[in-house]
């Protein structure tokens, strides 16, 4: 067992990898990745892959290209297969007050250089027959969308880090964070110490149970958040456009000949990690179908695909949701050399290779390559929440996540 590293990144999900390969990519020496299950098992593989380029502020949209751009060009920088589809994608207002919101989608990713339009109900439904047009108000085409295969982006990222140096810990609990005198100097593992200068927690769903472990405090709720792969069905062509109907917060892409959906329910579940036991892997969550079907009937007059076609697979993970919506990246101020990847908002997976690329360049150069501050964990050293108001929070952001009015 290595006894000490230069970083030691909790957490092989696409956070933790993608920070792993970027460190060890740009020439940081003894990265040491530490996984307590599998390498790349977790939430990860279990997303739906989707890109969305459009995001509610710019910093979250100039992220978002810059990973676009990473995903396109995994491959060549990993040397790890990704498969994408660069298919666009429609976001559906079916209210009057969800117009505005479309509009100043479009504004923002006008002035960013995005590829957007308006399109009428009618056209949606020509350039993805599966959408109807029924009920809709307005349609934003989004022409950079893509998607690509969940699973493969955490274990490229992981695999390729190796390929750089950097050493991968599977089966390997961190149980401690150690901190003398305000500075991390390494963590405690069920196999042993480790010892190091920087400690990067991207523990996923875990995230909040390892700071809190040595006694520091990060407001991220583990939520539920769960999907349907139906059968093939004819038409199902791979590059039509994905569809993202606002209100309902009900999103559809093609997969396997077939389409992959899924939803931001108005009542999600939310887990105490610490609650559900040490052996616990995302593999043992207990799904819901109930709810999946429920939405379904909400978007029946746009999407009836959704309730005719068999499902094949129902899988779900625990991504991790804040108060603000904002990501949970940077250093911790609880204590130097600490940081955290986290607090995906489901979608943690598509900006990791931006997000994981701008930690790592905080970790060796002192500083983000943009400014973060809206992500940093010291925009809440002056906010404390009671759990239940973080938890209310956290559900008013998931159930919003597509900006509804
Ligand atoms: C159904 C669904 C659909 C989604 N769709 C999308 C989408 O379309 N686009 C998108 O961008 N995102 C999407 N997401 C969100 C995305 O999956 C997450 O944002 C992302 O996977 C988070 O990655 P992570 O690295 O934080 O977590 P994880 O992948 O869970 O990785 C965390 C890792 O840390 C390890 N760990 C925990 N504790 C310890 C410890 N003490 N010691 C060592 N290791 C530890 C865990 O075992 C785990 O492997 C979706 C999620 C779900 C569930």
């Amino acid at each position: 067992m290595v006894d000490h590293a230069d970083v030691i990144v909790i957490g092989s999900g696409a956070l933790g990898s993608a920070t792993a390969f970027y460190l060890a990519t740009r020439g940081a020496r003894n990265v040491i990745l530490v996984e307590k299950h599998d390498i790349a098992s977790q939430t990860s593989p279990r997303a739906a892959g989707m890109v969305s380029c459009v995001r509610s502020t710019d910093l979250m949209t100039q992220l978002v290209r810059r990973a676009v751009e990473r995903i396109q060009h995994f491959t060549e920088e990993t040397g790890q297969p990704l498969d994408w589809v660069h298919s666009g994608s429609l976001k559906v207002a079916r209210r009057s007050q969800d117009i505005a919101v479309i509009e100043r989608d479009l504004d923002r990713g006008r002035r960013l250089g995005l590829d957007v339009e308006s399109v009428s109900p009618q056209e949606a439904h020509r350039l993805n027959p599966f959408l109807e047009p029924d009920g809709v108000v307005a349609v934003m085409r989004v022409g950079d969308d893509m998607y690509f295969n969940p699973a493969q982006v955490a274990a490229g990222f992981a695999r390729a880090a190796t390929t750089r140096g950097a050493t991968l810990l599977a089966h390997t609990t961190v149980t401690r964070i150690l901190i003398e005198r305000g500075a991390v100097t390494g963590v405690d593992t069920d196999k042993g110490p480790i010892r190091a200068p920087v400690v990067v927690d991207a523990a996923g769903a875990w995230t909040r149970q390892v700071a809190e472990a040595s006694g520091i405090r990060i407001p991220l709720v583990p939520t539920m958040q769960q999907l349907f792969i139906t059968q093939p069905l004819p038409g199902a062509r791979a590059d039509l456009p994905m569809v993202r109907i606002m209100d309902a917060a009900v999103y559809m892409r093609p997969c396997d000949d077939g389409f992959l959906w899924g939803v931001y329910e108005e009542d999600p579940r939310f887990f105490d990690m610490s609650a559900l036991g040490e052996r616990f892997e995302i593999k043992d969550m207990a799904l819901d179908s109930a709810v999946l079907w429920r939405y379904a009937n909400d978007v029946n007059r746009q999407l009836p695909i959704l309730l005719t076609t068999p499902v094949r697979e129902h899988r779900g993970g625990i991504p991790t949701m804040t108060a603000d919506g904002h990501h949970i990246v940077g250093p911790a101020p609880a204590a130097r050399g600490f940081f955290f990847a986290s607090g995906c908002n489901v979608a943690g997976l598509s900006i990791s290779p931006a997000l994981g690329e701008a930690l790592a360049a905080w970790v060796l150069d002192g500083a983000p390559p943009m400014d973060l501050t809206p992500m940093s964990p010291a925009r809440f050293a002056s906010t404390s929440w009671s759990e239940n108001e973080l938890r209310q929070q956290a559900r008013w952001q998931y159930r919003h996540f597509y900006g509804a009015a």
